[in-house]
């Protein structure tokens, strides 16, 4: 059975949880990481509730590419399009918690977070 509870990320989509909005067009909305990881943490989400990468069909492509996109542009808004780095977790042994699709935009303008140690 499906299950057609809205998602955390609709339900600020719809605006009936709060978030800090960045962005937003017909295709996907971003918003500040309640929790940040990073001086910059944004999370870049589709309108269109995909659970997770995996699940994404062929005619996801273009929404896929256009995430990407948008990732590029407000990292560029936030001064950060020389140095940030993008995040997918995908599933719950990959660290994912909300289940409807979403692109983490992790950047350190002070240049303090040292992307060069990380393993990945
Ligand atoms: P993930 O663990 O990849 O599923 O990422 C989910 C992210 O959503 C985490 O980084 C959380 O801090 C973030 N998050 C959870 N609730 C909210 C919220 N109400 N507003 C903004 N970000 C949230």
């Amino acid at each position: 059975m499906v299950d057609s509870t809205p998602t955390l990320f609709t339900r600020i989509i719809n605006r009936e949880i709060p978030a800090e909005i960045l962005y937003e067009d017909d295709q996907c909305i971003v918003i500040n990481d309640i929790s940040p990881q990073a001086p910059v943490h944004m999370l870049v989400i589709p309108r269109q509730p995909i659970a997770k990468l995996a699940d994404a069909s062929a005619a996801d492509k273009a929404l896929l590419g256009h995430l990407m996109w948008v990732a590029g542009e407000v990292a560029r808004q936030a001064g950060v399009e020389e140095a940030f780095r993008l995040v997918v977790n995908n599933g719950q042994a990959a660290g994912q918690t909300v289940f409807h699709l979403h692109l983490h935009v992790l950047a350190d303008p002070s240049g303090s977070l040292d992307f060069s140690e990380s393993t990945i």
